[in-house]
Formats: structure tokens, sequence, C-alpha cells
């Protein structure tokens, strides 16, 4: 699995990176320079010191006593002409090399480098036999740099590194603000089912790529709630329009099954009016879903005795339940009080007693049932009949939707009466769920919240 790193992370971590190796590079030249140019001056500075006190000793008159009242004596030391030290700076580390007169070299002693430099000055007979003078000094880098060169690589340039990375990513991340409010519009807009969202645009953005995308991404959110708000006007529209001749074509279809004397007329007369009532059951559906998708189905919510409404519409499945010797129970307590449109809710539960019978066995049996907690009401609905396979557990809701068009057909089945009940359930702020086993049955719940 890929690891999810944010483009402002990416971004952060690929310009930090390269910063860090910029500055090293940067400070590794530096260094190198300025290492090379303190040896050239270290040397200068050594051969310089070490010839001004030689000069002065080749007066007679001229002591190194006064030289070294002078203070001059730093990284110079003055040897007779046996080795033996007389004076001036001792540095232990190079007192007992051998003297070369008048060579700059560099010897490593125990680790440490030094540069060193000697001038030999012959004396009057007797005294010392001669003189050195070697002038020495260690080449410490630390020494070289000083403390301000240190402090600034262990603290100053990661302080700059952190600061920078902290300041591109607070950069970055304004920058990128538009598309976090992209993704929470989209997915407003998916979990509300909300096309009236928009994304926030404020006035003074930068008018920069994403801010385009803003604008245009709004531009393709309000063609698409215009589209889709057309589109349901058209399925009321349609929907109303085909209410009065079905209604007429349903009543001549009655007066003709009245009127019929032979059987072949009346088997016609009885088509007619089968596929009438289909109709009719399909336009009031679309109407429904029409009307609640606009918000413009009213809620008359009142106390309604869930025991008597799932009689009153077991009563009316009794003749098909006879049809397929459906047996269908009730176990709802008397008094059973839920707050609901009465037409609304006994229409939904009215179909999913439909339903059992339409995919139960021939017998079979459909239970009923209600139980209350102290904060919901459960309504189940379940049977032993043909069951749903997994797969099509999560599409039944959908518009249209059919498990088997073939074996539905002989029931008139359109797929919209599942989604006409989750719609009204969903309009009473409740939820339905199913389980279902092939071959075993399936259980619908609804649950009202009180
Ligand atoms: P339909 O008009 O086809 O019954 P529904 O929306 O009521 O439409 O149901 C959608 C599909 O779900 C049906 O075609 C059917 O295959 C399946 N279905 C619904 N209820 C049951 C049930 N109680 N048992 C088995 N299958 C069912």
């Amino acid at each position: 699995m890929k690891k999810f790193a944010s483009i402002k992370t990416r971004i952060t971590i690929w310009y930090t990176t390269l910063l860090f190796i910029l500055v090293s590079v940067v400070l590794a030249l530096v260094a190198t320079l300025s290492y090379q140019l303190s040896i050239d001056n270290m040397e200068k500075s050594i051969k310089v010191q070490v010839t001004q006190i030689a000069d002065r000793l080749r007066h007679p008159r001229e002591s190194f006593y006064n030289v070294e009242s002078n203070k001059e004596f730093k990284n110079v030391s003055i040897y007779s002409g046996t080795g033996e030290y007389i004076v001036g700076q001792y540095i232990y580390d190079v007192s007992e090399l051998p003297f070369k007169h008048d060579v700059l070299r560099h010897e490593t002693i125990d680790g440490k480098e030094y540069i060193i430099y000697d001038i030999f000055r012959p004396g009057p007979p007797g005294d010392f036999h001669g003189l050195w003078i070697r002038g020495a000094e260690s080449v410490d880098f630390s020494n070289m740099f000083g403390r301000s060169v240190f402090t600034m690589i262990l603290i100053v340039i990661p302080l700059i590194l952190i600061l920078t990375a902290l300041g591109g990513y607070y950069i970055t991340k304004k920058a990128f603000s538009p598309v976090n409010e992209m993704i929470r519009t989209a997915n407003d807009i998916y979990t509300q089912n909300d096309l009236k969202q928009r994304i926030p645009i404020s006035r003074d953005a930068r008018k920069d790529e994403l801010y385009s995308l803003s604008v245009t991404l709004n531009r393709m959110l309000d063609k698409i709630e215009t589209l889709i708000k057309q589109e349901k006007q058209f399925t009321s529209d349609a929907s109303h329009e085909l209410r009065t001749p079905i209604s007429v074509i349903l009543a001549q279809g009655e007066y003709l099954l009245d009127i019929a004397d032979t059987d072949k007329e009346k088997e016609l007369a009885k088509d007619i009016v089968d596929k009438a009532n289909q109709v009719s059951t399909l336009v009031s559906r679309l109407l429904l879903l029409a009307r609640i998708d606009q918000s413009r189905q009213k809620l008359n919510k009142e106390k309604v005795d869930l025991s008597v409404l799932v009689d009153i519409a077991i009563e009316g499945m009794t003749d098909f339940a006879r049809q397929k010797n459906t047996r269908i129970a009730a176990n709802v307590a008397e008094n059973t009080i839920v707050l609901a449109d009465e037409p609304l809710l006994k229409s939904a539960i009215s179909n999913l007693i439909s339903n059992g019978i339409k995919y139960g066995k021939d017998p079979g049996t459909i239970t009923i049932t209600a139980t209350q907690t102290d904060d919901a009401t459960y309504i189940t609905v379940a049977d032993d009949g043909i069951g749903i396979q997994k797969e099509h557990l999560d599409k039944i809701w959908g518009r249209f939707y059919r498990v088997d068009d073939v074996r539905n057909d002989a029931y008139g089945s359109s797929g919209l009466g599942l989604s006409m009940v989750k719609s009204i359930i969903t309009l009473h702020g409740g939820d339905i769920t199913v389980e279902s086993e092939p071959d075993c049955g399936t259980t619908f719940t609804i649950t009202l919240k009180k």
C-alpha cells in the first residue's frame, strides 16, 4: 500500500533537503577555502615573526632579553645552538624536533599538525654556540575558524533549516487551502446529498490556477444542480399528466369488466384493469418520489398506534396473501405509539409486506414485529422467502433496480418500491436496513427515532 503524504509535506521535504544539501556544499567550499587561506596566513605570520626576531638578534647590542620584554614571543622560542631551550613560548610537542634552517615545514606530532619555521643565527664563540629561533603553531581547526563558525554550523544552520521548513509548510498550506475547501465541499455534497453546496471563494483571493479551478467547479455544480432540478421537474410533470388518462383507462376497464359477456372479453378487460393498476401504482410512486426529491412532500406527523396501522396494512394485503398461501402474523403490542405520517408509514409497511408475499414461498409466512426502547422504535418485516444474494443487498434501494427481471415481471414489478420506502423513512428522520439469506428469507428493519 502506498503511504499517504500530502503535497504540502512532500514539497516541504523536497526543498528543505535541497536547502540542506546546498548549505552543506557551500559550507564545505567556504571551509576548504578558509582553511587554505588560514594556513597561508599562519605560514606567512610565523615566517615574519621568526625573521623579525632573528633580524634583531643580528645586532650585537640587542640581546634576546630585550626581545622577550617586547612580548613578541607568541609562537616563537629561542634555543641555543646545541638545542637547549632558552626563552620564548615553550611548545613541548615541537621542542625535541631537529632544527632546519630557513625551511617552512609541516610536521605531525601525536596526531597534531604543526607549522614550523627555524632560523639559525651564529653567535660569538662561547656564547650559546649561536641561536636557533623557532616559530611553531598548531593547525587546529576550531582555533582557525573560531567559535562563531562552529556556533553557526551547530545552531544557526539547523535553526535556519527548521524555520525554512516551518515557513515553507505554512505558505504551501495557505496556497493549498482552496484544495481543502474543494475536498470539504465535495465530501459535504456526497454525504449530505446536498447539491446546493459551493466551494467558498473569498473576495480577496489570489487569482491563480486554484482560484480558476474553484470558479469552474462552482459553475459545473450550478449546471448539474439545474439539470437535476429540470429532470425532477420533468418526472413530476410527466407523472402528473399521466394520472388523468390512467384513471380514465382504469375506470373504463372496470366498466368493461362489468359488462363483459364472454370469458374472452372478461379476460381482456381484466388484463386492462391489471395493467392500468400497475401503471397507476408506478405513477403514484414516481410522483411521491419527485415530491420528496423536491422537498415538496409534507410530513404530517401525528401519534400513530402501530398495532392498528399494521392491522390495516395486513388487511389491505389479504387477497394477495391468499393467492400465494401466505400467512401474515403481527406481533405488535397494542398502544405502540410512534410519531409519523400515517398514510406514508402505512404505504411503506404495505410495500414491505407486498414484497414479502411476492418474493415469499408458497406457502410462506411473514412476521411483523415492533419493539420500542427509550429512544427508538424498531419495526421488522420478515419473510421466509427466496432471499436476496449478498451482491444485490446494497443495490435494491436504487430506483428501478430489480434483482431478477424475468421473475419479477410476473408481479408487474417496477423496482421503485424499496426506493420509495427508503425515501419515506428518511423523510421521517429514520433508517431502514436489510438482512437476507438466499432461500431462507429476508428481514427489513425500520428504525424510527423518538
Ligand atoms: P419491485 O417492484 O421489483 O418489487 P422493489 O424496489 O420493491 O421493486 O424491490 C427491488 C428488488 O429487491 C426486487 O426486484 C426484488 O428482487 C428484491 N426484493 C425486494 N424485497 C424482497 C424480499 N422480501 N425478498 C426477496 N427479494 C426482495
